[in-house]
């Protein structure tokens, strides 16, 4: 297999088979992102990929390969034929593959119709990670997100209704102490109306090499404290009325929240007020970091 540069992938997919489909981020202009940065977007070419998957085969047990995800950031840009063409290969040469995943920003998934995510379903696209953010259009204009809350909406639904899971990211903190409530409540409505399998938390923190992070150093953003966060992440988890799996795993969070939406809504309220009540020094630092992994 043939892999260019550092390869990304959710840290549910630390087991997953990776194949890489597209080279960087279609997009790759988000300001608080550096994934992608030293990489020129590209679709691989099909039959580099469909060799890719038949030079895994011969080196894995086929048996064994449960699930796999289709790297790089937001492949799921690829279009629907090439999809299917490569998810049908993983499918005869991979028997026991249970599950496939790939990245998906909301721009790209509203691209697709239903009935193509639905082809797709059945061709063994089995979840998305869908890198949300926040729901706030302010706030997605601002980080450069290219997309807004009405193409989360639409691009959630869609793909929700074709029976593909679809696991949302919210990042907490990118609305810093200007405009964490709006970020909460508008993140709070998209969430409700797509209602995802899955929620899951990032907490922003800046880097170095980035727009956000260059912002912050010259003093235009005003990054949340540990407090501030959870306030926010509070108002979030107040307002969710979905039925997802809400989830905290990732190293930069402040707390760890996890709960099935609606019936363990109360006892995350609860763990979040008991993290409120800890003092400063049980909490990390705040301030730039090299990297988010
Ligand atoms: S956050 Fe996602 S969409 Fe934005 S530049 Fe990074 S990989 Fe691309």
């Amino acid at each position: 297999m043939r892999y260019e540069g550092i390869i990304y992938r959710p840290p549910s997919e630390g087991g997953s088979l990776i194949i890489q489909a597209t080279v960087g981020c279609p997009h790759n202009r988000c300001r608080f992102c550096n994934m992608y940065k030293e990489k020129r977007f590209r679709i691989r070419k099909l039959g580099d990929i469909l060799e890719d998957i038949e030079e895994a085969g011969r080196y894995y047990d086929p048996r064994s390969v449960r699930t796999i995800f289709l790297a790089d950031g937001n492949s799921a840009i690829m279009r629907t034929e090439q999809l299917l063409r490569i998810l049908r290969r993983l499918r005869e040469v991979f028997p026991g593959l249970e599950r496939v995943t790939s990245y998906g920003a909301s721009q790209y998934l509203s691209l697709k119709t239903r009935e193509e995510w639905e082809e797709l379903r059945a061709a063994g696209l089995t979840r998305l990670h869908c890198g949300m953010e926040s729901g706030h259009d302010p706030l997605l204009l601002r980080v450069n997100k290219g997309t807004s809350m009405r193409k989360h909406i639409e691009g959630g639904r869609a793909v929700r209704a074709a029976g593909i899971e679809l696991s949302m990211y919210y990042m907490a903190g990118l609305g810093g102490r200007e405009m964490w409530e709006a970020h909460a409540l508008d993140s709070a409505r998209v969430l409700n109306a797509v209602d995802p399998d899955f929620i899951r938390v990032r907490t922003f923190s800046p880097m170095p090499d980035t727009e956000l992070g260059e912002d912050f150093l010259a003093g235009n953003f005003s990054l949340q404290e540990p407090r501030g966060v959870l306030r926010e992440l509070r108002l979030l988890v107040e307002n969710l009325e979905g039925n997802g799996l809400f989830l905290s795993d990732h190293w930069l969070n402040f707390a760890d929240i996890h709960g099935r939406l609606p019936q363990d809504k109360e006892a995350m309220l609860l763990s979040i007020d008991r993290a409120l009540a800890a003092p400063r020094e049980d909490f990390r630092p705040v301030g730039l970091i090299a990297s988010s992994l």
